[in-house]
C-alpha cells in the first residue's frame, strides 16, 4: 500500500497527483535538478509505479511499458540475431505470436517445450540459448513450471530466466526469489485490477547490463505507459493483497464445485490436489489465484452455449478485474491454437462465490 503511494510534498494530497507534463524545466547550466527531462524517458507517475513494482518483487529495478506485450518485446529486443530462446508450448499465445511473427524473422531461434517438466528445458538447451521463458501458472491451461529448477538449469547454461508472473502477481509468487532474473507482468490484469488500463512491466533481480538495456529500449522505442495509466496501476496495487486473497478463495470454491459437476470434463486449477503439479504449485505459491479453465461435456457447441447462458458472468476476454469474465478461449486464439475447443476460461471475480456458482449452475443446466 505504501510502496504505491505517498503524501504529495507540494500540496499534502494523500493521493499522488497525476503529472501530465511531457517536458520538464532545465537549469540555466543545462542540468535537470529534479531528475526529469522528457515524459518518454521518465515521469513522476511512472517512477512511482516502477518503485512500487521493484519493492513488491524485491527486485533491483523495474521498467514499465504500455502493455504486457510491449514489455515482452523489449526483453526479446535485448537479444542478438542467432540467439536461442526456450519457451512454453502452452502459455499466453501472444508471446508465441511475437516470437514467431517478429523475432524468428530477425534471426532469433525458438524452441517450445512443455515446461511443466524442467528436464524438457535441459534437453532443449543449446550453446546459443540466451533466454529461458517460463509462465507459471500458464494462461489458459494453468500449467505450473518449477521456477527454481528451471532458473538453475538456465543459469548453468549461462542463460537468463524470465518468468511471466502475470497470473500469480508478486503477492502469490516470489518469482525473483525463486531464481528468475526478470519477472514480467501484464499490469493490465491483477495489478491494475479493474479492467480499465493496459500496461506491462519488467522487474529485474539485478541492477546490471540487462536492466540497463531494457531501460534504454523503453526510452528510445517509446512503448511507455501514460502518467494516468501508471497512476491507475499504482492505485490497483494498493489493494492487491486483499484482492488476490479474495480471488484465490473464490476461485478455489468455484473450481471445487465445477470439478464435481457432471457436465464438466476437466477442471484446470493449480489449487485442486488433482492438478498434476499441485505439489510444485503449493510449494512455490502462497495462494492459487483467480483464473481457472474447464472443459464442458458435449464439445465446442456445448461450451459456447454455456458461455452464452451466463448472466452475471460477462462474456469477454482478459482477466484480473473485480468482475467475473468467461471466455471461449480457442476462438480468440484462432487457427493453430492448441487450446481445446470445449474449454472455457473463467476469471473468477470478487462477487459473492454463491452468486458465481449459481450463475454457472444455471448456465450448465
Ligand atoms: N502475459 C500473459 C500471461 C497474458 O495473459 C497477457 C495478456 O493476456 C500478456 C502477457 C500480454 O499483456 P497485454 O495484453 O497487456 O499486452
Amino acid at each position: 500500500m505504501h510502496a504505491a503511494s505517498r503524501v504529495d510534498a507540494a500540496t499534502g494530497a494523500i493521493v499522488p497527483p497525476i503529472v501530465l507534463s511531457t517536458t520538464f524545466e532545465r537549469d540555466p547550466d543545462g542540468g535537470y535538478p529534479r531528475g526529469f527531462s522528457y515524459q518518454r524517458k521518465s515521469n513522476p507517475n511512472r517512477e512511482e509505479l516502477e518503485a512500487a513494482l521493484t519493492a513488491l518483487e524485491g527486485g533491483a529495478g523495474a521498467a514499465a511499458f504500455a502493455s504486457g506485450s510491449a514489455a515482452a518485446t523489449a526483453l526479446f529486443l535485448t537479444l542478438e540475431p542467432g540467439a536461442h530462446v526456450i519457451g512454453p508450448t502452452q502459455a499466453y499465445y501472444g508471446i508465441r505470436v511475437i516470437l514467431r511473427d517478429c523475432f524468428q524473422a530477425w534471426g532469433v531461434e525458438v524452441t517450445l517445450v512443455d515446461t511443466s517438466d524442467p528436464e524438457n528445458v535441459r534437453r532443449a538447451l543449446r550453446r546459443s540459448t540466451r533466454v529461458v521463458w517460463v509462465e507459471s501458472p500458464t494462461n489458459p491451461l494453468l500449467e505450473i513450471a518449477d521456477v527454481a529448477a528451471i532458473a538453475r538449469i538456465a543459469h548453468d547454461a549461462g542463460a537468463l530466466c524470465v518468468c511471466d508472473a502475470t497470473l500469480p502477481t508478486p503477492i502469490l509468487q516470489r518469482s525473483l526469489e525463486l531464481g528468475a532474473d526478470f519477472a514480467l507482468h501484464a499490469t493490465t490484469k491483477y495489478l491494475g485490477g479493474h479492467s480499465d488500463v493496459i500496461g506491462g512491466a519488467l522487474v529485474a533481480k539485478h541492477d546490471g547490463p540487462h536492466l540497463a538495456r531494457v531501460r534504454h529500449l523503453q526510452h528510445v522505442l517509446g512503448a511507455v505507459p501514460s502518467p494516468f495509466d501508471c497512476w491507475l496501476v499504482a492505485r490497483g496495487i494498493r489493494t492487491l493483497p486483499y484482492r488476490m486473497r479474495a480471488h484465490s478463495a473464490n476461485a478455489l470454491l468455484v473450481a471445487q464445485w465445477l470439478a464435481s459437476h457432471e457436465r464438466t470434463e476437466a477442471v484446470y486449477y493449480p489449487g485442486l490436489p488433482s492438478h498434476p503439479s499441485f505439489d510444485v504449485a503449493a510449494r512455490q505459491m502462497a495462494g492459487f489465484g483467480g483464473l481457472l479453465s474447464f472443459r464442458v461435456r458435449g464439445g465446442e457447441e456445448a461450451a459456447v452455449r454455456t458461455a452464452a447462458r451466463c448472466a452475471l458472468i460477462a462474456r469477454a476476454t482478459s482477466f484480473g478485474g473485480v468482475e467475473s469474465l468467461i471466455e471461449h478461449r480457442a476462438s480468440i486464439e484462432g487457427p493453430g491454437t492448441a487450446t481445446p475447443v470445449d474449454l472455457l476460461r473463467l476469471s473468477v471475480g470478487l462477487e459473492h462465490p454463491d452468486d458465481i456458482i449459481e450463475d454457472l449452475a444455471q448456465a450448465l443446466a
